[in-house]
């Protein structure tokens, strides 16, 4: 079987905001691997999305995790006890967030900003961080270095991507010069930017971690956060 490479739309509602997320789906002979994972609460959806290209969550083999955020990471316990033999994947340096075995570095910001809040953002502020704590914890069972390799649809190069979080990731899928890019870039206007930037850790990184993907001049970018960029 040729391998795919599938941009995966999941879309929620939360009141009258829809948002659209783009997980990827990696799917060889030996492996099907989804990268991120949606909202909380986002596991149905993900399922019926699935359905539709014709495989189930207990089929699948992986979930990388690019990082900690509820959006990337939301549906990840819900998703491990529906298939525990899914292996999760997630740099070292992300692990202790994913695992919350430290705080979460998005709540600690949220918690802070809150104090600084404005009265009228205020309410906005505490559900944020109620959200926030919601977001189940998972361990991860593989580390992902930079720069590792792994026989994913042809060859996949991991590449560290800070900025956004410290441990973030992106991947380059070598064979069909893919970068699934995680929130390292979304595509905006149809260009590739740096998401959210009052959510980014480091500003100085995420713009070297976007250049960085920039200059591997990839044939598509796969963002987690606008869809697919052909250039
Ligand atoms: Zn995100």
């Amino acid at each position: 079987m040729k391998h795919k490479i599938i941009s995966l739309p999941v879309t929620m509602s939360f009141g009258d905001i829809e948002n659209t997320v783009y997980p990827t789906l990696l799917w060889d002979e030996n492996n099907i691997i989804l990268v991120d994972c949606g909202f909380i609460g986002a596991l149905p959806v993900l399922e019926k999305e699935l359905e539709r290209l014709g495989v189930s969550v207990r089929q699948l083999t992986g979930l990388v995790l690019t990082h900690h955020d509820h959006d990337h990471m939301g549906a990840a316990a819900a998703l491990k006890r529906s298939n525990p033999y899914v292996k999760i994947y997630a740099s070292k340096k992300e692990a202790p967030y994913i695992s919350a075995q430290e705080k979460p570095l998005r709540l600690r910001q949220a918690e802070e900003l809150q104090k600084i809040l404005p009265p009228e953002q205020q309410e906005f502020g505490k559900a944020f961080c109620e959200m926030l704590r919601r977001v189940e914890p998972v361990e991860p069972d593989v580390y992902l270095n930079d720069g590792q390799h792994m026989e994913w649809c042809g060859g996949c190069r991991i590449i560290a991507t800070p900025g956004h979080t410290p441990g973030h990731i992106s991947l380059f899928m070598e064979k069909d010069s893919i970068v699934i890019t995680g929130d390292a870039a979304a595509l905006e206007d149809g260009k590739l930017i740096i998401p959210n930037p009052q959510f980014t850790l480091d500003m100085e990184q995420a713009e070297k971690s976007l250049n960085k993907l920039i200059d591997l001049k990839a044939k598509a970018y796969y963002c987690y956060h606008g869809g697919i960029l052909v250039p």
